[in-house]
Parts: C-alpha cells; structure tokens; sequence
C-alpha cells in the first residue's frame, strides 16, 4: 500500500481502484505515511506558511431549498440578515488592520443582491484594498453576471460541486438544482479567468466510495485553484437532521489525497473541520491544507449563519481570534502570512 502512496505522490495520479484501495485502507502505518507525503509535498511547495482570508458572511437569505443546509428558504426559523454596504467594508477594514489581505463574500443565493447591487460592493472593496484579492462565493449566477463580477475586480470565485455524481446530487437537492449547471457554472468561471474553488462534504447522506471517487477523478479533471471540503454535520431543520456527521479521519485523509493529486492546490482547514473536533484545524493543516478563514462577519450576525449545528467559533474566531489562531499554529511549526495567498502556479 505504501507503493501506492510513492507512485501517488511521484505521478498526482491513481487509476479508481487504487484511489478505493487507499480509501479504504485502515491500516494506521499506511495513513501516517500518506500525511507524512502530503505534509512533505505541502511543506515543499508553500513552506509553513498559512494563508488567512477574512469571510464576511454578508447574507443569510437563499432561495434555494438544499436538504442539507442550515440557511435554506423552507427553515422558518432562520433569523435572516443582510449586511449593509458600510457593515461590510468596515469588517474589510478591520481586517485590513489585523494583516487580512483576501476578503470573502459568501452568502446565500440572494435575489435582493442583484449584480448590480453587487458590482458596487464589489468596486468599493476592490478601490479602498487595491492590494487584496476578493473572493465570491455566492452560487449559480449567468455567464455574464460572472463576467461583470471579474471585470469589476473580483479574483476568485467558490462554487462547491457538492457530489460529482448526478444521482447523488439529485439526492441532495431539489429537482431545480442540476449538477449540470452547477458544472456548467464552474467551467464559466475559469474560462472567464477567476481563480476557483469546488469541493464537497465528506459523508454527506448517501454519499458512498464510488461517489467519492467520482469526485476526486472530477477535481483532478478540472484542477481548481482551491478545494474546500469538510465533514458533513446536519442541521437540526433541514430535513437530513437524523443523518450522523461525517467523519473527520475520512476528511483529513482526503485532504493527503488531494493535496498529492494537485500538489500546489489551496486546501482550507474549514470550520467544520474545528466544529467536530477542537484540534480539527491543526489537524488538517497537518494533513496538507494551507489555508484558514477566520469570520470578520460583526459579532451580531456571527450565530445567525449557521449552514449546520454547533458551528465552531460563532464566538472567538473572529478577527479577535486571530492572535489565538496564530498560537494554534505555531504550536505546529506553521504561521500565518500576511499576505494574498494566491495559488502558486496559477
Ligand atoms: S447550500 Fe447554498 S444554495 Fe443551498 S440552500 Fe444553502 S446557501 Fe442556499
């Protein structure tokens, strides 16, 4: 097994049945091994260095209906926000000062943010912080919203594929949602020029190996410039609320895998990495990930988006929680860079 890992690492490529043999293997050596490539590929592409982007969570509202998603229009119990303009170029600027240099809008599929609600926005971050990078991710939007949104400064753009299996996706979402479209939305976006990230929840209802693998073959195919993913962890009023979490050592092993398949890919430790376990961040930066995104979201938003239960660091991961993270890592021989984080090789 170790074999595979070396041909891994030495080709970024494995055929589906070693990609399912790797997945499945449990023995605790192999696993070591494998974090050990992945941290050693990390390690020689972008040093010890962590990139910080600053999320601002500007608005709750979504008309979309995901079965797994915290925010989505049929919770009634949601307590809906939106950010004003001033609210959020003042995270930006506290962000600023504590050494943020990427900012990133997420939200909710929102028809209140028109594009050009948003191209303003988008323009009034990108002329105050000329020198940080601005990432969306607020969802499906048309060839030409995505076109207007680059040509007015935004550089990146988050789009989770979810599954790359359609019948998996149609397990996830209501029948408006398409995985087509959502792939559709995704080649746009890098045609268009936007560095872009997809990803997926690890253990996601009904998700399976094969699945799985379909979306290790669907990243490796489409190289994006990041990859988010974490474990799923249901919300209580949405209607997956009976399903158990996923599981963090699949999560972690997935980010070796990925971070050996596309070696100079941005991975973030995400939140619900931190929600199911305390050291889950330090752990996935020990797993190959090279990214953090603190919330800058004003601290009386911070509980209200919450896409799952118990999200980590309603409270502290706010940009008060920098130093705190920075502690984190340097306890693991990492630190935070001040500074764009853009993907190296892109
Ligand atoms: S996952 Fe995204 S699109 Fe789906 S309901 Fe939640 S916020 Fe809306």
């Amino acid at each position: 097994m170790r074999t595979l890992v070396d041909r891994l690492v030495a080709q970024q490529q494995l055929t589906d049945e070693e990609l399912r043999q790797l997945l499945l293997c449990q023995d605790v050596g192999v696993n070591r091994y494998l974090r050990q490539q992945a941290q050693a590929v990390r390690q020689r592409v972008y040093g010890r260095d962590v990139y910080i982007r600053g999320l601002i969570e500007f608005t709750n509202y979504c008309r979309n209906n995901c079965y797994y998603c915290g925010i989505r229009a049929g919770n009634s119990f949601a307590q809906r926000y939106r950010l004003s303009n001033a609210d959020i170029l003042t995270c930006c600027q506290q962000g600023y000062q504590l050494g943020f240099r990427t900012f990133v809008l997420q939200g909710g599929e929102d028809p209140y943010f028109t594009d050009a609600r948003m191209l303003e926005i988008i323009s009034a971050i990108k002329s105050a912080y000329p020198d940080c990078a601005l990432t969306l991710s607020i969802g499906e939007r048309s060839f030409a919203s995505y076109k207007a949104f680059f040509d007015a400064g935004a550089d990146r753009y988050l789009l989770r594929h979810e599954t790359a299996c359609p019948a998996h996706y149609a397990r996830l979402h209501p029948p408006q949602l398409q995985l087509s479209a959502r792939k559709q939305c995704l080649y746009d976006l890098k045609r268009i020029g936007f560095q872009v990230g997809c990803g997926f929840m690890v253990g996601s209802p009904y998700q399976t190996i094969d699945t799985l693998i379909m979306d290790l073959r669907f990243i490796k195919e489409f190289q994006p410039h990041m990859v988010g993913l974490g474990p799923f962890i249901p919300h209580q009023n949405t209607p997956f609320r009976d399903f158990p979490a996923g599981s963090i050592s699949l999560s972690l092993k997935l980010l070796c895998i990925i971070r050996l398949l596309l070696p100079h890919v941005l991975l973030p430790a995400t939140t619900a990495l931190g929600t199911l376990d305390k050291q889950g961040r330090e752990e996935g930066i020990l797993s190959g990930a090279n990214v953090i995104m603190p919330n800058l979201s004003p601290a009386q938003v911070r509980g209200k988006y919450l896409l799952y239960d118990n999200k980590a660091f309603t409270g502290d991961e706010a940009a008060e929680g920098l130093q705190h993270i920075q502690q984190q890592l340097n306890n693991i021989g990492y630190h935070v860079v001040i500074d764009r984080g853009d993907c190296i090789g892109a």
